[in-house]
């Protein structure tokens, strides 16, 4: 008889002992298995603009062909000079001050950067300020990178807008910095200037540094204006996030970018933190990069599919109001983004397990979404729903949103 050699359990790191990121979580994997048994699901849990018919504009992709011959090398590790003169011009153009060449860099994704950008900055125990409801990303890299993600409240009653006297209330000596997402994910909120000259003078005063996300700039409903943070103060050190994913539809070329600004002299130590990080992965995809330029310079399409017929308009405004009539269904109208983020009656809806109730209503009705405490929202009454779907979609997945809520009152 062979001895039985008892293997020793591949456990996963303790350093993920925390991190959260429900996203692509349990409720996903079920869906896919229900998928491989051939049931079709309606997805309305992820922004990924590809799979609903939303292409990236021809120019980009054309020009990521023609030079892909030019990308099989690794590039200058921040990134193609040419793509980082072009998000130079284009912080410029958003009024971002003093930023050069080498203040920006080039990731895969703004989702590397967010993770480098707290890899570099948090010891242990060190503290960000990131809001509730939060794209998760933000609260997993801070966890990983050894800190601690403190939730500020976003206020529904006031259009989601981040409660700063909830920022200040959270504020230890422990705290670095405040995240802030704008425009919004899950909320689609968009703030005011006076939110943001709120946000600049807590910073000022703590010394903290401002990670602005604003992947979502250029995907702005009903003539909105988007206002960079970082152009309203040239004093408080600025971390800016975008990219091509979401403005130009291309999340799958990886291509993002942070750029600092503000007051750097005291900041030279991080910042070639940050740089360290961006050598030790050698560089970002390089064929996604080339994209860069040409989508910056480009002909903007996301401003044909947010004109107020545009397609996006259009279904923002259907699943909107489908959504609402929907009794003991409340939700605040998004000015921008994918996204909206309903919620539910508590009383109506006594929900106790927010990821329970988003199974049953994919096993029963075969509708996928993201409970709002996927999102780091501290109670189970609310839920994401992306808005990408085509109009007879989204109807055909409100209307079975709303008989399984009917069935929910009723038990
Ligand atoms: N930030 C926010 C607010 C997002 O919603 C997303 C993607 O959904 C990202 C960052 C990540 O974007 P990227 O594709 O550039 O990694």
């Amino acid at each position: 008889t062979k001895s039985v050699k008892m293997l020793r359990p591949v456990k996963k790191s303790s350093k993920l002992d925390n991190v959260c990121y429900d996203i692509r979580g349990p409720v996903m994997a079920r869906a896919k298995q229900m998928e491989d048994e051939g049931q079709r699901i309606i997805k309305l849990n992820i922004g990924n603009p590809a799979p609903f018919g939303f292409e990236a504009p021809e120019e980009i992709v054309q020009d990521v062909i023609l030079n892909l011959p030019n990308a099989s090398g690794y590039s200058d590790s921040k990134g193609l000079f040419s793509a980082r003169k072009a998000i130079m011009h284009y912080t410029q153009s958003k009024g971002i001050a003093g930023v050069q060449i080498d203040d920006i860099i080039i990731g895969n994704g703004a989702s590397e950067l967010i993770v480098m950008a707290m890899q570099g900055l948090l010891n242990s125990g060190d503290e960000v300020l990131v809001p509730a409801p939060d794209y998760p990303l933000w609260t997993a890299a801070a966890t990983l990178a050894g800190g601690v993600a403190r939730h500020y409240i976003c206020d529904e009653s006031q259009n989601w807008m981040p409660d700063l006297d909830d920022i200040r209330a959270k504020i230890t000596k422990h705290t670095r910095a405040i995240v802030i997402i704008n425009p919004n994910n899950p909320t689609g909120a968009l703030y005011t200037r006076e939110l943001l000259m709120g946000v600049l003078a807590i910073a000022r005063e703590h010394q903290l540094i401002i990670f602005a996300d604003e992947i979502y700039d250029k995907v702005l409903y009903d003539g909105c204006e988007h206002i960079s943070i970082a152009s309203l103060a040239d004093d408080v050190l600025c971390v800016t996030l975008n990219g091509l994913s979401k403005n130009y539809r291309a999340c799958g070329y990886r291509a993002g970018w942070m750029a600092i600004s503000g007051d750097k002299r005291h900041a030279q130590d991080y910042i070639e933190g940050l740089n360290m990080l961006a050598s030790m992965r050698l560089c970002s995809n390089v064929p996604g990069q080339y994209a860069i330029q040409t989508a910056l310079g480009g002909y903007q399409s996301i401003q044909d599919l947010v004109a107020p017929e545009g397609r996006l308009t259009r279904q923002r405004d259907l699943a909107w109001s489908l959504l609402t009539a929907i009794p003991g269904v409340t939700c605040v109208k998004p000015q921008a983004a994918l996204y909206m983020f309903p919620k539910l009656d508590h009383k109506m809806y006594p929900i106790k397990d927010d990821q329970k109730f988003i199974l049953d209503l994919l096993e029963e009705e075969r509708v996928l979404l993201v409970q709002g405490t996927g999102f780091n929202w501290p109670y189970p009454d609310h839920f994401r729903v992306v808005i990408l779907p085509y109009e007879d979609e989204l109807r055909e997945a409100m209307t079975r949103i709303a008989r399984f809520l009917e069935r929910y009152r009723k038990q």
